[in-house]
């Protein structure tokens, strides 16, 4: 344990003060007969009532499903919604700044800049690992947020726990561990840790292992004091009632999720032991999520050559530490058969 961080005295002063919008579904969230509270069109559409703001129904499903409380959670318009609002509640712009290690998502950073919010850069090692101490060294008093990405993209490794522990133990501000891939490993990630560290927020989204990329939903799971900040300054209705309602069908049905998730498991380790054969592939990196980042004696060539087939996957050539490396999403059984089959006509 740490001692308590008030999560309060980090939130930008003005978030800090203001009086939050009151939707009209704010402010009467029971059951009635007749609703002339909204100026809503009274007449069946099936969409022509407001979602519920608050998503209650969806948070408790999913409560259920990943080990916190409903008031532990944020659910927003992708994962996305919920990194762009850390930055915008705890981030003065132009003064606080965040910290990413490279290389990683590129959204945390795109979400600083739109903001004016200054990014300080550290490096994963050689092997993509985490270094705590490289990290905590590039800390300074504006520092307001860590983001970490676990299992991480693109290199696709789960970082090494007691380096993050060490970070959330080393750091005063808050860190966000990105779980978007943590379906596709055994690893339990980091919700477990949430009570004994307040500044701790996990992401977890609806885009890959549950195959709902289209509908855009991301969750944050964080204290409620973090919680509450996020949920103050979202847009009322930021999660629209087809996302809440196809959501709700799909946890009916984890179990496709979870064959899902094995048949591409069982397909990104075939897949890893034949692109390892072919005489173009310099390593195939070592992944605990839905994509393999392989390094490539000429990458540029490859990556042309597979667009001319119709095949596009990620040239991650120009990042930091994946010098010559494509990501390539693991596809189907078919679609993974057809890559190598061009691969192997370079
Ligand atoms: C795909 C991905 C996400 C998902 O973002 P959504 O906005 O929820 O679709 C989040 N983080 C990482 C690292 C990803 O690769």
């Amino acid at each position: 344990m740490k001692p308590m961080i008030a999560i309060e005295s980090l939130v930008r002063e003005n978030i800090r003060n203001m009086k939050p919008y009151s939707s009209a579904r704010n402010e009467f969230s029971g059951t009635a007969d007749i609703y002339l509270d909204a100026n809503e069109n009274p007449y069946q559409t099936g969409y022509n009532r407001y979602p519920d703001p608050d998503q209650r129904l969806l948070k408790e499903k999913i409560s259920e499903l990943i080990d916190a409380q409903p008031d532990q959670l944020f659910l927003g318009n992708g994962s996305d919604e919920a990194i762009d609002l850390l930055i915008r509640a705890f981030c003065e712009p132009g003064k606080d700044s965040i910290l990413i290690t490279e290389p990683t998502y590129g959204m945390y950073s795109v979400c600083a800049e739109i903001n004016g919010v200054p990014i300080k850069k550290a490096s994963l090692t050689g092997d993509f690992e985490l270094n705590a101490n490289d990290v905590l060294s590039n800390i300074n008093e504006s520092t307001k947020l860590v983001f970490l990405c676990s299992p991480n993209n693109p290199s696709g490794n789960l970082l090494n726990q007691d380096e993050v522990l060490k970070v959330i133990r080393g750091f005063n501000g808050l860190v966000i561990i990105d779980e978007a891939y943590i379906d596709f490993t055994n690893d339990k990630g980091f919700v477990q840790y949430l009570t004994a560290y307040p500044n701790l927020v996990i992401l977890r989204t609806f885009s890959k292992a549950w195959g709902l990329a289209g509908l855009r939903l991301g969750i944050a799971i964080a204290s409620k004091e973090i919680i509450r900040v996020l949920t103050k300054i979202k847009y009322p209705y930021n999660v629209n009632s087809v996302t809440q309602h196809l959501a709700l069908d799909a946890l009916q049905n984890e179990k496709l999720k979870n064959e899902w998730v094995t048949e591409i498991i069982k397909e990104r380790e075939s897949l890893k032991m034949e692109l390892q054969k072919l005489s173009s592939v310099v390593e195939v990196f070592p992944s605990s999520a839905n994509f393999l980042l392989v390094k490539f004696l000429d990458s540029s060539f490859v990556f042309s050559t597979l667009i001319k087939k119709k095949i596009i996957v990620r040239d991650r050539s120009n990042v930091q530490l994946c010098n010559g490396c494509l990501r390539i999403t693991v596809g189907t059984p078919n679609e993974n058969k057809i890559l190598l089959e061009a691969l192997n006509q370079l």
